[in-house]
């Protein structure tokens, strides 16, 4: 979105006077303030702009450089890839003695008419075993959350007893004030200090939980672990941290996952890793043998004559199940070959007669070594 003209934001020439941006800004600042314009989501754009605008023409030295080199001379995000100048650009504006009205529209918080409290989130873990990791499982965790008073539901008040409508507030929640400032008087509002904006007063608190509405609870919780979570992920389950205040949302529940290493198979992501040990003999001549999978049951597997140490083999749709996706990640198998240690005095008697009918050609690698480490 191209960014407007701070001189046509506030209606004024490129050589106003500082009078002039001062007063073309009051007029337009009590136009579109937010108090003024409830829920007016223009209004509440415009009120932005022209507080931009004014933040930049009303510095001298701001001013010189957006004449100079436009926005990108005053706003670092601007014309880098950021999509907007807006947001926290704002916030630095000196409004001196309009900090107190346009601070509570900035500062957010005091806008907000309603006084909901969202519930705390929660933090608990759990240690799983590699296959557990692998294919889900279902395990309970401890927690302790505020939950939901039952004897006053949640209200404060004792059962039986009613609210009082909050004097202060008249029960809407809200107080407004009248404020002079320098462009006049503007009505400002707050939420109500006396009832915290729930326009009640409870007159008999509740005895279960004082008042608050709310107790503590220890809970043991079921938690379904989706196939193919890994060590360090985190599972969220949304409202079953502590309970909101004042219709406020429950928090959540963050479930850390520990994984266990597990003693023939290794993960990366959705790939597993397996080392098999071939004799010497089995890797030269081939041999059958099983292998082994995370599902349990073997794959009956030709190794190759000739087989040499560090081959990888991959299978298939033999790895970990995707985490919440359809499919399989693959089974890396990687062959190493064992040097046989030791031996008596027959079998070195016999390795040696082998060794005396091998020609250069059975070891193609150590010859083609050698050879090329003469050459040098
Ligand atoms: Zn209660
Ligand atoms: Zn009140």
């Amino acid at each position: 979105m191209e960014k407007r003209d701070y001189y046509d934001i506030l209606g004024v020439s490129k050589t106003a006077s500082d009078d002039e941006i001062k007063s073309a800004y009051r007029k337009l600042a009590k136009k579109y303030h937010p108090d003024l314009n409830p829920n007016n989501k223009e209004a509440e754009k415009n009120f932005k702009d022209v507080n931009e605008a004014y933040s930049v023409l009303s510095d001298k030295e701001k001013r010189q450089r957006y004449d100079q080199f436009g926005h990108a001379g005053v706003d670092p995000s601007y014309g880098g890839g950021a999509s907007s100048g807006y947001g926290g650009f704002t916030q630095n504006i000196d409004f001196g003695d309009l900090g107190d009205i346009f601070g509570s529209f900035f500062g957010g918080g005091s806008r907000r008419r309603s006084s909901a409290i969202p519930g705390e989130n929660i933090s608990a873990s759990v240690t799983l075993t590699f296959k557990e990791a692998v294919f889900g499982c279902e395990k309970s965790v401890n927690i302790r959350r505020r939950e939901k008073c039952p004897d006053c539901d949640g209200t404060g008040a004792e059962k039986g007893t009613s609210y009082q409508t909050c004097q202060t507030c008249k029960g809407s929640g809200i107080v407004r004030q009248a404020t002079q400032t320098l462009f006049g008087m503007l009505q400002t509002e707050k939420t109500c200090p006396t009832c915290k904006g729930s326009g009640k007063i409870i007159t008999t608190p509740c005895r279960s939980c004082n008042g608050s509405g709310q107790i503590r609870k220890e809970r043991r919780i079921t938690v379904k672990i989706p196939a193919g979570v890994n060590n360090g992920n985190t599972l969220s389950m949304r409202g079953e941290g502590g309970h909101g205040l004042k219709g406020g949302p429950n928090g959540d529940l963050n479930i850390s996952i520990k994984v266990l290493s597990d003693p023939i198979f290794s993960r990366k992501d959705f790939n597993l890793y397996c080392e098999i040990p071939l004799t010497f003999v089995q890797a030269a001549l081939g041999a059958s043998i099983n292998i082994p999978t995370i599902d349990g049951d073997n794959i009956a597997y030709k190794v190759p004559e000739s087989t040499q140490s560090g081959t990888v083999t991959t299978f298939r749709g033999k790895g970990v199940p995707y985490l919440n996706a359809r499919g399989r990640g693959d089974m890396f198998v990687t062959f190493l070959v064992e040097t046989p240690k030791h031996l008596s005095s027959k079998q070195k008697e016999l390795l040696k007669q082998f060794d005396a009918e091998c020609s250069g050609k059975v070891y193609e690698k150590s010859k083609s070594f050698w050879e090329k480490l003469s050459r040098q």
